[in-house]
């Protein structure tokens, strides 16, 4: 057992055995009063230490209760002087009681303030400041005591998946309050001692003697709470929850490994409809993939790996190539050809996102003035991702790369997702990428909250419509809104880009709407820069001849 302080070390001690150390010690100090010739000598002052000793352990009533025994003891039947049988004054001794007794009280309020003082420290340590409930630190207290004790039991973890979202498209303060309000919900429905506030948008409940079955009705009865939106401050807030249960000892043995594994199910597939993982072992295996992947991105870099192709976007207008878009590909030991998608997520999950990014960007810069050599001038567009522009590097390493190729910042884009340009402050940065001369594509627009508000609010050329409008083109409500969509960029005074063309109908359907631009397999899938060479040669005198 570990004993960090004095204070705990009084939690373990026996009182019977101090009460008999006490009166052993009053006894054995009158003693040495007695044969060291009486209260004429300092002596009696060593009865402080019983007295301070019991305020300490048994608080006020025992620092009062031993400084009137100690005083007594060393009252009236006391001799002043025992060799001259000269018994002490009753002022005197009535005096001495007296300070006993205040010396007994003071010192007990002084320890229990300080007793109090340590207490309120502990509780902050062990208590979620946002929240008010107990915290990871208290979790894993309480987890290493029900390991040792061999208790049986299971945790169930909750998320709140579209917290970010709820915090920067609703408000701040309703982010804070449905983390508040899923807290209450889970108390109506568990114990509250049992639940945890483990992290912003986490919470943990021990559920005890329970197994995997139960506490996985449980929290489904839980999540089928959300399948209706939950009022926040008057508004309607769809929250999507996200669950994780861990059983111990099945999933892990100690609080460190079951508090790791809880964390890890929230990596794990759910079946769509429950939102809950039983956690499996098999993940840990995700992770170490993930982890051999993050090594090989850092090669990848290092000794140019990557590669990069192009997809041309073509102007309807002109029938020219507009334009061309920077899509990274790789090719691992791991993987295969790997999924960009993923590739990104551990990136970003990584946070070793801008390093791709930066090299995308030399890259894309040095064919650019490759093609300019060679007589083909294009402008490429890059994407970005939102973790990109959380500082400054980006835009610097940019602003570098063209001035060393002496690129004409104009032939550069930067296609950012809705993701990306949401936060306020991003305007600023969006600002100092036009202060540059550098072009933004909204991409994949349609597919984030209020977008046509942040049509409106920010500073940007061009606008891609995501594939999944122009798939379902054909459908009368979706043609409606790409109509919409195109007919507000043009009042706006920007460009529509069409992503993920592919027939020659949905063209037609986009070419009769006003569409600008487009981009998809119809024209050509992502080609290497010597076939987008190719194709931009081809393309263009094909259209010149006609
Ligand atoms: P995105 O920016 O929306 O890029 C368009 C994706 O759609 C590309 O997939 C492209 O190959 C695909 N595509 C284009 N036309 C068609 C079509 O007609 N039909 C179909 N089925 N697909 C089409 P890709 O290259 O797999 O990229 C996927 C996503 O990965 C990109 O979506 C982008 O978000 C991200 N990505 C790609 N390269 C980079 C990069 O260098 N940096 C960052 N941050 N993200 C990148
Ligand atoms: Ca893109
Ligand atoms: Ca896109």
């Amino acid at each position: 057992m570990k004993i960090n302080s004095l204070y705990e070390l009084k939690k373990h001690y026996n009182p019977i055995l101090l009460i008999l150390f006490t009166i052993i010690s009053i006894l054995i100090i009158d003693y040495i009063v007695y044969i060291t010739g009486g209260t004429s000598i300092a002596f009696t002052h060593m009865m402080y230490i019983p007295i301070i000793i019991s305020a300490f352990t048994f608080d006020i009533k025992g620092g009062v209760g031993v400084a009137l025994l100690a005083g007594l003891t060393l009252g009236p039947l006391m001799p002043l002087n025992v060799s001259e049988g000269m018994m002490q004054e009753p002022i005197s001794w009535i005096l001495r009681i007296i300070f006993f007794v205040i010396i007994g009280t003071v010192t007990s309020l002084l320890f229990q303030r300080i007793k109090l003082d340590k207490e309120n420290e502990v509780k902050k340590l062990f208590i979620n400041a946002e929240t008010g409930y107990p915290n990871s630190s208290k979790l894993k207290l309480d987890l290493n005591e029900m390991v040792n004790n061999k208790e049986n039991f299971t945790l169930v973890a909750f998320k709140i998946l579209n917290y970010d979202q709820v915090n920067i498209y609703v408000d701040y303060e309703v982010g804070k309050k449905s983390v508040l309000k899923v807290l209450e919900m889970l108390s109506e429905l568990f114990e509250k001692r049992n639940i945890y506030s483990v992290d912003t948008n986490e919470m943990v409940v021990i559920m005890r003697k329970c197994n995997v079955q139960d506490a996985f009705r449980k929290a489904q009865e839980f999540l089928s709470l959300f399948e209706e939106p939950t009022f926040i401050d008057g508004l309607p807030i769809h929250l999507v929850i996200q669950s994780g249960i861990v059983n111990f000892p099945l999933h892990g043995k100690g609080e460190n490994e079951l508090f790791k594994n809880i964390g890890k199910t929230f990596d794990q597939e759910v079946l769509y409809k429950n939102r809950i993982a039983i956690y499996e072992n098999s993940i840990s295996q995700k992770h170490q993939e993930n982890y051999a992947i993050v090594v090989a991105i850092y090669d990848a870099i290092k000794c140019n790996k990557f590669t990069i192709v192009y997809q041309p976007k073509i102007n309807l207008s002109s029938n020219n190539v507009m334009g061309i878009e920077a899509l990274l590909r790789w090719n691992n030991d791991i993987k295969g050809n790997m999924n960009i998608g993923e590739l990104i997520k551990i990136a970003e999950d990584a946070g070793i996102i801008s390093e791709i990014t930066k090299w995308v960007i030399k890259n894309a810069i040095n064919q650019l003035k490759v093609w300019q050599d060679e007589g083909i001038n294009t402008k490429v567009a890059i994407n970005i991702s939102p973790k990109d522009l959380q500082d400054d590097s980006i835009i610097e390493y940019t602003k570098n790369c063209i001035a060393m190729s002496q690129i004409d910042p104009g032939m550069i884009e930067f296609e950012l997702t809705e993701r990306a340009i949401i936060e306020k402050r991003m305007k600023l940065v969006l600002d100092s990428i036009r202060d540059m001369g550098l072009k933004i594509s909204l991409d994949d627009f349609g597919t984030g909250y209020n977008s046509f508000i942040h049509l409106v609010e920010i500073p940007i050329d061009f606008v891609k419509i995501d594939k999944a409008f122009i798939d379902n083109i054909k459908d009368m409500q979706t043609g409606f809104l790409v109509k919409g969509a195109i007919n507000l960029v043009h009042n706006l005074g920007k460009k529509v880009i069409a992503e993920g063309v592919e027939t020659q109908e949905q063209l037609e359907i986009l070419k009769n709407m006003g569409c600008d631009n487009i981009q998809g397999y119809y024209f050509s899938k992502p080609l290497p820069p010597e076939k987008l060479k190719e194709f931009i040669l081809k393309y263009n005198y094909e259209q010149i001849s006609l």
